[in-house]
């Protein structure tokens, strides 16, 4: 085949189906929730516990069937360590490949349709997390889960880099460090661009 009836093939192909695939891409654009370390680990038991975070997930159960009615997709990303992790010099030893503490609470279980393991704060860093949101072009990314201060802030930072709309429930996440709260949130507002809002607002 000669290059001139390559490109012929090429833009007959691009004509022809030009119209159907953008179609196909509209209808398949779509919404995401992300709770980040909504884990056994994170929320029930373990060397980092915080059964703060438990107080909130009344919200996110709210949050999220409401927003799966309307066609939202929720994508859990959650610690997955080696036994011999270095982030374990900077923390306790946690959420351990294959164990129990990995695994999404009971709670949220049956809402996941993405589970992206992750070792490291951001839920961006070695995933496929950023293949999954191309896929489904999201006009909005709400991030929930634990914690403020660290994994949800480092998410959204990365979501914003990218420049996704990010909303943020502020009553469906915790901070580790509760006196940082106030400060996080100042910086994912108005330095990240996303949007703070109570969870009642999206019902
Ligand atoms: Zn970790």
């Amino acid at each position: 085949m000669s290059l001139l009836s390559v490109k012929n093939t090429l833009s007959r192909d691009k004509y022809s189906t030009g119209r159907n695939k953008m179609i196909i891409m509209e209808e398949r654009m779509t919404n995401i929730i992300i709770v980040v370390d909504a884990t056994n680990g994170f929320c029930k038991e373990g060397a980092i516990v915080d059964k703060g975070i438990m107080q909130n997930v009344p919200n996110m159960v709210n949050l999220i069937k409401r927003k799966r009615l309307l066609g939202y997709k929720m994508i859990v990303v959650a610690d997955n360590h080696k036994p011999d992790d270095l982030e374990f010099q900077r923390f306790p030893k946690h959420c351990i490949i294959g164990t129990e503490e990995t695994k999404v609470i009971d709670e949220l279980k049956e809402f996941v349709d993405y589970y992206v393991p992750k070792t490291r704060y951001s839920g961006f860093y070695k995933t496929n997390l950023a293949k999954i949101l191309e896929k489904e072009k999201p006009k909005e990314v709400i991030v929930i889960g634990a914690w403020t201060d660290i994994c949800v802030m480092f998410t959204i930072a990365d979501l914003c880099n990218r420049d996704y709309n990010v909303v943020v429930p502020r009553d469906c996440i915790k901070a580790r460090d509760m006196t940082k709260t106030e400060m996080c949130l100042d910086i994912i507002e108005n330095t990240l661009g996303a949007k703070l809002v109570e969870t009642q607002e999206e019902l």
